[in-house]
């Protein structure tokens, strides 16, 4: 089985937030889902095994026209194998939901929504720079609970003067439009973005760790409380509504990336991506040649990311995965690194698979570094 993912290089602003590959200009976006499509011909020949899930990320995909999304899922339906129940997602902007676009969205093809909601609170968007406002991110909720059975909201937590209760709030009013699937992501200061400039000039403060803490432990326990299972740190799904797409790229199923900057991974050791620069990219498709940079992932690589994705899933990390894709020296120094993490109860094992407590589950990724062969 592989996955698909398009990335759409397009924003109408930028959030302050966001170091993605994206272009706020409203030229060459007609050409470039034109492009992305010639780039699935020259590369129809990776795609053998069915496809499994198809993901419109980016940049703003619903910038994209429905007629342009039809058309594309119905070239990937009539030349390429594709399983019977694939799940189709689009990243949605709540400024760019109407009535009328959902439906067509629906009838193109796509049947899951992920919708960039963030907050429920002006203050927060207008930090983040958010194209949208809470109107209309009410508005876009009330229309997919309309047409769509699958949708999930983005939310951020950690957001420069919120508060505890704030917090609450947001999810609570998430909670009320009774999506199967909610993802919330600390906001994290990425270089080069305006918010790391604002913050490096002291106009925002940040919320200080253990505050954001306490966030996360608001997000588990009141999204536990609902009927919601945490099966990958940042992801909350409903029972059978947890992201084909995402799990299949946590268990290291190959998938391709269209489009400028896209990532593709080949489910065994070598990962390419795209130029990250939307006029190359367009030149590198009209040549015929791809503009690909390529990185072969060594076992230690291999190793060390199977224990970041891994320790971050419902599942955990299997010791039989690691004894039999590893090998003797790798077991060994797991069991040995994992010594003191499991005295403290960071971690602990069920049956074959180590887990990450509760208690620890913010410290997630501090503790698979801790686990990391260097
Ligand atoms: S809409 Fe998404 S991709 Fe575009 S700038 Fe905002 S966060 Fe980044």
């Amino acid at each position: 089985m592989s996955n698909l993912y398009i990335h759409y290089p397009f924003c109408k602003q930028a959030c302050h937030y966001c170091n993605f590959h994206f272009s706020t200009t409203k030229e060459g976006r007609e050409d470039m889902f034109k492009l992305i499509k010639n780039e699935l011909h020259l590369r129809s020949k990776e795609l053998t095994d069915p496809i499994e899930s198809i993901y419109f990320g980016g940049g703003s995909p619903s910038l994209i026209s429905p007629e342009n999304i039809y058309s594309f899922i119905d070239l990937i339906k009539n030349k390429f194998k594709i399983k019977q129940n694939i799940e189709v997602t689009l990243e949605v902007n709540p400024d760019d939901v109407t009535e009328e676009y959902l439906l067509n969205l629906k009838n193109a093809g796509i049947n899951r929504l992920s919708i960039g909601i963030q907050s429920f609170f002006e203050k927060d968007l207008i930090i983040m720079n958010r194209a949208h406002d809470v109107n209309q991110a009410h508005k876009s909720l009330e229309l997919a609970g309309k047409f769509f059975q699958n949708f999930s909201i983005d939310l951020i937590y950690g957001m420069p003067y919120s508060s505890l209760a704030n917090w609450k709030n947001n999810l609570e009013i998430a909670l009320s439009y009774n999506p199967p699937h909610i993802s919330a992501y600390a906001l994290t200061v990425e270089e080069k973005t305006v918010l790391h400039h604002k913050v490096k000039e002291k106009k925002i403060d940040l919320l200080d760790d253990d505050y954001v803490k306490q966030q996360y432990d608001i997000l588990l326990k009141t999204l536990e409380k609902e009927g919601y299972i945490n099966y990958e740190f940042s992801n909350f799904g409903k029972q059978n509504y947890f992201s084909i797409n995402n799990q299949n790229y946590w268990i290291g199923k190959p998938y391709i990336g269209l489009g400028p900057s896209a990532h593709s991974y080949d489910g065994k050791y070598l990962r390419t991506w795209n130029v990250s620069n939307n006029h190359n990219y367009a030149k590198s498709i009209m040549s015929g040649v791809l503009d690909l940079k390529i990185e072969k992932l060594s076992t230690k690589d291999l190793y060390n990311e199977y224990l970041m994705t891994a320790l971050r899933t419902l599942e955990g990390v299997s010791l039989a995965h690691i004894k039999k894709s590893f090998g003797k020296r790798y077991t060994l120094y797991l069991e040995d690194q994992v010594k003191r993490h499991l005295k403290y109860r960071n971690l602990f094992w069920d049956g074959d698979y180590l887990k990450v407590a509760k208690k620890a589950k913010f410290l997630t990724d501090g503790i698979a570094a801790d686990l990391f062969l260097v």
